[in-house]
């Protein structure tokens, strides 16, 4: 229920925020029908259930609300639901139901985290940006966060530095390698394509995962958001569909999700159990060799057509 009313601020947050008139870009106030212009009555305003008792259409004059506004209620609140029964950082409370207070923080700051890539990730559909107003706040609210032990992991194991330390350090670790190698990969892409390969939102955006979740998790995110891309941008064009521009935020964000849940299941199967198996079979490298040209024939064959 908490995750829900979370979820009926960040509507607030994806409404309010890309607003060209600054006026409008507030996100204190009460809640206005952006067709006629009367205010929102507060029992209508209630999450999911105010949709679903006006069956989809305003009281005040018909016009239609779209299915989006309880979507991402449901969304959020599914999104803390799962941090707290599969807490990424061990669980909240001990067996005998005392609240273990490191754990109970990383809950907390990973609800933040969380909300901030579902806002970022409608934003991104909707205009094409990801503002500032979110991605700067974010970055510093990862650092922040560092503070916390074990949340952005830890860059050493020396026990003579405090832990606190440690868990800053690879934040702000994080926050280098996620911008610095996403801004690497952007400057790459423009020179190839000769024109701007992703946003520099995206630069910030990846700054922020990195500074909340650590360095290897970064690097992790930026590999899962293009393969995310890549897949959808096939789709996409299979379907006869242009590949003008895309958005990236959306696909980085649902690659941070899943390097918050499973980063370290992940980086122990790329980097233990895939060499392990490669090194048992060697003859494996044909079948990489096999996928990894035919992978790059096809994204060859798709950009002739999209320039076509
Ligand atoms: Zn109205």
């Amino acid at each position: 229920m908490f995750g829900a009313c979370i979820g009926s601020f960040l509507n607030v947050l994806i409404w309010r925020l890309p607003q060209e008139d600054a006026s409008k870009r507030s996100v204190m106030g009460r809640s206005y029908c952006p067709r006629c212009g009367r205010q929102i009555r507060w029992f209508d305003n209630v999450p999911v259930f105010g949709w679903l008792a006006l069956r989809g259409t305003a009281r005040c004059c018909g016009a239609k609300i779209s299915f989006r506004y309880p979507f991402v209620e449901l969304l959020t609140a599914g999104a803390f639901w799962s941090l707290a029964f599969w807490p990424p950082s061990g669980p909240v409370c001990d067996a005998s139901g005392t609240l273990l207070a490191p754990a109970a923080a990383a809950f907390a700051w990973q609800c933040v985290f969380v909300s901030m890539l579902i806002a970022l990730t409608f934003i991104d559909f909707d205009t094409q940006l990801l503002p500032d107003a979110l991605t700067k706040p974010g970055m510093a609210v990862g650092v922040v966060a560092g503070l916390y032990p074990g949340l952005a992991g830890s860059i050493s194991d020396d026990a003579a530095v405090s832990p606190a330390l440690r868990s800053l350090l690879a934040s702000l670790c994080g926050l280098a390698v996620g911008g610095g190698v996403t801004w690497g990969v952007r400057a790459l892409g423009s020179a190839v394509f000769r024109k701007e390969a992703m946003g520099f939102g995206d630069v910030k955006l990846m700054a922020m995962v990195g500074a909340f979740l650590g360095w290897q998790s970064a690097l992790l995110t930026l590999f899962l958001g293009c393969l995310f891309g890549a897949v959808v941008g096939v789709a996409l064009s299979l379907r006869g569909g242009l590949l003008a521009r895309i958005p990236f935020g959306p696909y980085l964000a649902m690659g941070a999700v899943v390097s918050l849940f499973c980063g370290d299941r992940a980086i122990h199967l790329l980097f233990v159990e895939w060499p392990d198996w490669q090194r048992r079979n060697p003859s494996s490298v044909y079948l990489v060799l096999t996928i990894g040209v035919s992978a790059l024939l096809g994204m060859l064959w798709l950009l002739r057509r999209a320039r076509r």
